[in-house]
């Protein structure tokens, strides 16, 4: 059994801890990241839907190798099949290859001066006067400080006290890669509505007119016997086949009450900084990962890594995402509580009053607050009040 030395210890080679990495390294600091798989971005659960925008944000080209497809926007269908499309002129979205894109994303961590170390699953983490000790199942590693990017696991997260992400914000997801179905390359299709997807949604993302990352994710019943339903409905055709299957829990309870401690910062699924409404946690918890691998870099040039130091990662986090978490697990409270008589009528409303314009002009994949709140302040939602109501009084 080796023991290494480091300034930053990160856990995890998803993409918090890859961009995390990438941060602090470029500032001079000694940083190692410990990955359990032999391979990075295998076993993948993701569909890859990222913003372009997010990406740009994040300093990540739109045309590397991991782009399968580009896409404009969005077709939102109820549960009897009413749809609006929300769309801009421009592609809004890439459909990447989410293994290549972490592999993408460790070679520019390598380039900045990290050490990738694989097969090294964390086991303990220990308190010691001026560092942590940090046991695999191979090594020792001796850091003074550590950011914790185990994704949704949160093993670690308990073992050094903070509270981790509520079983309550699990969602169970499954998708499959299918060829030869009849799509269009340009939009994603989202379906919802309680008996298709209770808890989250359907999606259907191409990768081209004839291949599509179809899945869903669900709560309180069987996602693979929903999976299996809505593939059969949807396409109806005998000849499609499944390359790939592939499945994860994704998180929609919103982040977690305290992301930090003494010598010790927590990013991305691990720290649920996910969008509550889509579960999709690449861009927003990257840019959570990006802040944390600065401040936990001034940690070290600093040589202060205690907790009154490292809770600037969090302020900062907060004053730049908090209020989009908070309008977005709002949503995602709302539409748990709808049924699908009330969804359908919120379609229609959307569709009689044009509201798909208020999404295409207003809306933002990522930072979704304003079209949120744009939307409740509508007078036309007041329609859909009774029926809100009802709902919610039914739960
Ligand atoms: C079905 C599904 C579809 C999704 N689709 C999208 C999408 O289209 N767009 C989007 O933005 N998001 C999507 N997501 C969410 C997205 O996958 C996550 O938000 C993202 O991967 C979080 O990144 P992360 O680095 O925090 O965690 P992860 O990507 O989970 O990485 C955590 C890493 O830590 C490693 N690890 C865990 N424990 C240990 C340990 N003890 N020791 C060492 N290593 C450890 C893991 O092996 C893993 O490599 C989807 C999720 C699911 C389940």
């Amino acid at each position: 059994m080796k023991n290494k030395e480091t300034d930053i210890l990160v856990i995890g080679a998803g993409p918090a801890g890859l961009i995390a990495a990438r941060e602090a390294a470029r500032r001079e600091t000694g940083v190692m990241i410990v990955e359990e798989h032999a391979e990075i971005g295998h076993p993948c659960h993701c569909a890859g839907l990222l913003s372009i925008k997010g990406l740009e944000q994040l300093g990540l080209p739109n045309n590397e190798f991991y782009v399968q497809n580009k896409v404009k926007g969005a077709r939102f269908f109820s549960p009897s099949g009413l749809s609006f499309t929300v769309e801009k002129q421009e592609e809004v979205a890439c459909v990447v290859d989410r293994s290549l894109f972490d592999q993408y994303l460790a070679n520019r961590a390598i380039e900045s001066g990290a050490e990738i170390l694989l097969n090294e699953k964390v086991e303990s983490i220990k308190y010691a006067e001026d560092r942590v000790s940090v046991q695999t199942q191979k090594d020792r590693f001796t850091a003074k400080m550590v950011i914790d990017a185990e994704g949704v696991s949160s093993k670690i997260i308990k073992e050094v006290g903070l509270n981790p992400i509520k079983r309550s914000s699990y969602v169970p997801g499954i998708q499959y890669d299918l060829e030869n179905v009849d799509i269009d390359a340009e939009y994603v299709e989202v379906h919802v509505g309680k008996k298709i997807a209770p808890g989250l949604f359907a999606w259907i993302i191409p990768l081209s007119a004839r291949k599509a990352r179809v899945g869903l994710g669900c709560k309180g019943a069987n996602p693979k016997f929903l999976l299996d339903e809505f593939v059969r409905r949807r396409f109806n055709n005998a000849h499609i086949t499944i390359s790939e299957v592939r499945s994860g829990f994704v998180i929609t309870g919103g982040p977690i009450t305290r992301t930090f401690r003494d010598r010790f910062i927590v990013v991305g699924d691990a720290a649920g900084q996910v969008k509550p409404t889509t579960g999709g946690g690449v861009i927003l918890g990257g840019i959570c990962a990006s802040i944390a691998g600065k401040v936990a870099a001034e940690a070290v040039a600093s040589g202060d890594y205690s907790a009154y130091f490292l809770k600037q990662y969090e302020n900062m986090w907060k004053n730049q995402l908090g209020a989009e978490f908070r309008t977005m697990l709002l949503a995602r409270r709302i539409l748990n509580r709808l049924s699908d008589q009330t969804l359908d009528k919120i379609f229609r409303i959307a569709v009689k009053e044009n509201l798909q314009d208020l999404f295409s002009t207003n809306g933002d994949m990522d930072f979704q607050s304003t079209v949120l709140l744009k939307l409740f302040k509508k007078k036309e939602a007041l329609e859909a009040l009774p029926s809100l109501l009802r709902d919610a009084i039914q739960f």
